[in-house]
Order: C-alpha cells, then sequence, then structure tokens
C-alpha cells in the first residue's frame, strides 16, 4: 500500500474521476487551460449507461459552448404527460433565452464516447481503474488516488480532485461530503425495445401501480428503438429502488395496451438490454466540495428532483469545477459552491419541497397532480408546467406560461415555510 505522505510536485494538476458527461467536461475544459489532467474511469469507452437517452434542450446549448459536436440525435421536442386517470397533458417545447427549444435523443454509450474522446483529444490522459482516495482534505499536500486496475493497485498524486463518479460517488464518500440522511435519491431503470412513439411520452403512475413519486417513460432513441424506463423516488432508503425494477413488465403492458405507441419486443434480447441506476437530486445532502476536492454532476446531487435528468447539469457543473479551479486555485470549492447555489438553488428548494412531499404523501400529491392536470388542459398553464417542470424558469424567456411558471418558482423556492423541506448542502 502506498504511503499516505507524499511530497514533491504532483503527478497531475488535477484528477477527474469518471469519465460520465460531466467527468470529460470537466477534464477538457480544463486540459483546455493548459492543466495537466488525468480522466480515470473503471470502465473503457464505448461503455453503457442506464439512462432515458434525453439530451434536452438545456444541455444542447451547452454542448456548443463545449465545442463539442454530436450530430446523430433524434430530435425531440414536445411531450406528454399522461396522469393515472388518463388525462393527457401536452407540454409544448419552446425556445428559452439560452437554447432553442429542441432536444435530442442519442444512446449514452455513443454520446458518453463522443464526450470522453473530446476530452482526450484535448490532451487529457486516459487511466482505466477503480480509484480511491485515502488523503484528508486538510492537508496542504498533493491529494493521492489509488487506482485499482484489476491487476494492480498504482497511486498518483495530483493538487485537485474532480469527483464526477456518480450518484454513488466514492469522492463524496471518502472526503465525508454524503449526509445520508438528508440526500434524495431514485432508482431508474431502463430497456430497448423496436418501435415508434409519435410524441415522447412520460406517465405518472398511481393506483394500480402503486408507483409514486415515480413515473414511465417512452422515449425515441437511436437505431429504430424506443427506451422505455420505469424510475421511483425513495427519499434515502435504497431498499425500495427494487420497485422501479418490478414495475417494468406492468408498465410495458400499460404502454401496450394504453399508449398511442407500437413496439416489438424480442423477449430475450430486450431483457438484456435491462439496465438500471441510482440518482441523487435536488443539491440536498451532499456539500459538493471542500478545498480542492469539487463535486460535479450527480456526484454532487444535481439531477432535476422533477424529472430526473441530470446530463445538463453534469456538464454545467464540470465547466463551473474548471472556472472555479481558474479562478480560486487556493480554495476553488468556495467559489464553486457559490456559484452552484447562485444558478440553481431557487429552483432546486421548491422542486426538492415537491419531491419529498410527494414521497411522504403520496395519495395527497396524487390528487394535487391529477388536480393539476385538468388545469393543464389550457395551454398557458401546460406551458408554465413544462418550464418549471423542466427546470427552465432563469432561461425560459418572454414566452407563454413563462410569468406563471417564474411566480410559482419564486414562492417555492424563496419561501420561509418550506426551507425545513430543503436541506441544501451540508455545512
Ligand atoms: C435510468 C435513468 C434514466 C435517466 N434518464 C435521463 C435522461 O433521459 N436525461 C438526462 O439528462 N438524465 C437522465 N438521467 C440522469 C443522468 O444519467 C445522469 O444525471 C448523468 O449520467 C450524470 O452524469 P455524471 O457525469 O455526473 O455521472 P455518470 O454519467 O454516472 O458517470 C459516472 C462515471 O464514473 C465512473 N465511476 C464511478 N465510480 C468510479 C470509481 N470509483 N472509479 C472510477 N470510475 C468510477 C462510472 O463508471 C461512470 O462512467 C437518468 C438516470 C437514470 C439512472
Amino acid at each position: 500500500m502506498p504511503s499516505r505522505t507524499v511530497s514533491g510536485k504532483p503527478d497531475f494538476d488535477v484528477v477527474v474521476t469518471g469519465a460520465g458527461p460531466g467527468g470529460s467536461t470537466a477534464a477538457k475544459a480544463l486540459s483546455n487551460l493548459g492543466l495537466k489532467v488525468a480522466l480515470v474511469d473503471r470502465y473503457s469507452f464505448p461503455r453503457d449507461k442506464a439512462c432515458g437517452d434525453v439530451i434536452g434542450p438545456k444541455a444542447q446549448f451547452l454542448l456548443k459552448k463545449t465545442d463539442i459536436k454530436v450530430e446523430s440525435f433524434v430530435g425531440i421536442g414536445d411531450m406528454d404527460i399522461v396522469l393515472p386517470n388518463d388525462v393527457r397533458v401536452h407540454l409544448p417545447s419552446a425556445p428559452g433565452i439560452d437554447f432553442d427549444g429542441v432536444g435530442g435523443a442519442l444512446a449514452r454509450y455513443q454520446f458518453d464516447e463522443i464526450l470522453f474522446d473530446a476530452a482526450l483529444d484535448s490532451g487529457v490522459e486516459f487511466i482505466k481503474g477503480r480509484a480511491s482516495f485515502p488523503v484528508s482534505v486538510h492537508s496542504n499536500e498533493p491529494h493521492v488516488v489509488l487506482i485499482n486496475s484489476g491487476q494492480e493497485v498504482k497511486s498518483l498524486t495530483a493538487t485537485y480532485l474532480v469527483g464526477a463518479d456518480g450518484a454513488n460517488s466514492s469522492v463524496a464518500e471518502s472526503f465525508q461530503l454524503v449526509d445520508r440522511a438528508k440526500i434524495l435519491l431514485g432508482f431508474a431503470v431502463r430497456r430497448y425495445v423496436y418501435g415508434t412513439v409519435r410524441t415522447p411520452v412520460i406517465s405518472i403512475l398511481g393506483h394500480a401501480n402503486e408507483l409514486f413519486p415515480g413515473y414511465g417513460w417512452v422515449f425515441p432513441s437511436t437505431e429504430g428503438r424506443l427506451n422505455i424506463g420505469v424510475g421511483v423516488g425513495v427519499l434515502n432508503d435504497r431498499s425500495k429502488g427494487s420497485l422501479a425494477t418490478r414495475t417494468m413488465e406492468s408498465y410495458l403492458e400499460l404502454v401496450r395496451r394504453t399508449l398511442d405507441v407500437e413496439f416489438e419486443e424480442d423477449v430475450n434480447e430486450a431483457k438484456q438490454t435491462q439496465l438500471g441506476g441510482w440518482i441523487k437530486m435536488g443539491m440536498t445532502g451532499t456539500t459538493p466540495g471542500k478545498y480542492r476536492v469539487l463535486l460535479v454532476g450527480d456526484a454532487a446531487g444535481l439531477v432535476n428532483p422533477l424529472q430526473g435528468e441530470g446530463i445538463a447539469q453534469a456538464i454545467e457543473s464540470g465547466l463551473l469545477a474548471a472556472q472555479a479551479i481558474q479562478q480560486a486555485p487556493n480554495d476553488p470549492a468556495t467559489y464553486y459552491i457559490k456559484e452552484l447555489l447562485e444558478s440553481d438553488s431557487n429552483f432546486a428548494r421548491g422542486a426538492s419541497f415537491i419531491h419529498r412531499t410527494a414521497v411522504l404523501h403520496p395519495q395527497l400529491s396524487l390528487a394535487g397532480v391529477k388536480g393539476l392536470g385538468m388545469l393543464a388542459q389550457k395551454k398557458r398553464m401546460a406551458s408554465a408546467w413544462g418550464i418549471y417542470f423542466n427546470g427552465l424558469v432563469n432561461s425560459a424567456g418572454p414566452i407563454r406560461g413563462s410569468v406563471l411558471a417564474r411566480t410559482t418558482g419564486s414562492i417555492l423556492g424563496n419561501s420561509e415555510a418550506l426551507k425545513d423541506f430543503f436541506y441544501g448542502f451540508k455545512d
């Protein structure tokens, strides 16, 4: 085992752990600043990742900022939400201040590889292996990273660590940045089948499916496939995650019977594509950094608690982590946390409150969602729902429903009465 005490010049300026969208984006941005960067992942690429594969409008805008070209998306615009009482709400997509309103679908094994290759092209060094972190964050010495390749354990040193290692981040755990009692976890499963869907669908599942707050989805994907999945919110009770997996077959049955979707399933092949994963949401219960350690994307718990989107947040926080190291090299975490809070905490506060209430009071919340469904037959209300649900209040621009969405966001985000429901970042 390598010694915990290190001296001399570190091997790297930055070690980024995890080569998902957050890690690859951060690594590329740091390398572009002239820093020597290692990107560590336990898998080689391409690798699969459980996801609905929707790269939303905000993520598309952020990709442009990173200069990474992704051309093979299947376009996604409007979406339908189907409620348990079969009421359908059509959520129109619309351009915002800094995005054009259209998202796209691309299987994650393809999407993540494009970002990963872009990082390597910018001079980042890839190291395959599982990373762990034995050194105290209070030390002024370089951080030590142990990398277990399966055959051997190597030791590296770095001035900065960026933890982009997903919802179960070992960087976050090692540096004691997680307060397990306060995190908002979800578990979601996806499967690929062959078929088409006219408008992508999100089904709020209640009653017979007993999966609330949770939802099923049918999204288009590449290669003539559909991405069908189910996700459930569990607060911090991991034992409830299997509910999503157990609901998959009955959701497929529901899709076949009640939605305007045609698909064929080669049972064996489709089951082989089934993959699940944890989601950490709402900026709550995880401190996203300390001194020279920064957490990005799912490691920091940045996923939208209302619909499970996290790719845009992973890319945005990856860029912000690079900016923090450049702007505040002595204490990037303080800079980083301040910027994260300024960019999104109002939405996170309101959305986390809604999510937590739905888990704790499912019947009451389900009744509320159904009521909202009736109101949202009016276009303005549906549009406001789409803006708030997708976390686009700050960037929506003066479009139909934006004033209502902004007012809702402001009431929920600023309410003193709700602050006990939002734990925010751990002190
Ligand atoms: C079923 C499902 C559906 C989803 N659908 C969508 C969607 O449609 N749109 C959307 O925007 N978001 C969606 N999300 C959320 C989205 O997948 C995440 O927010 C996003 O992947 C976060 O990116 P990331 O870079 O932070 O982490 P990840 O993409 O999780 O990448 C983490 C990387 O770290 C590596 N790693 C982990 N631990 C270690 C270690 N110790 N050492 C080395 N490497 C390590 C992993 O191998 C992985 O490559 C979904 C999530 C799930 C589970």
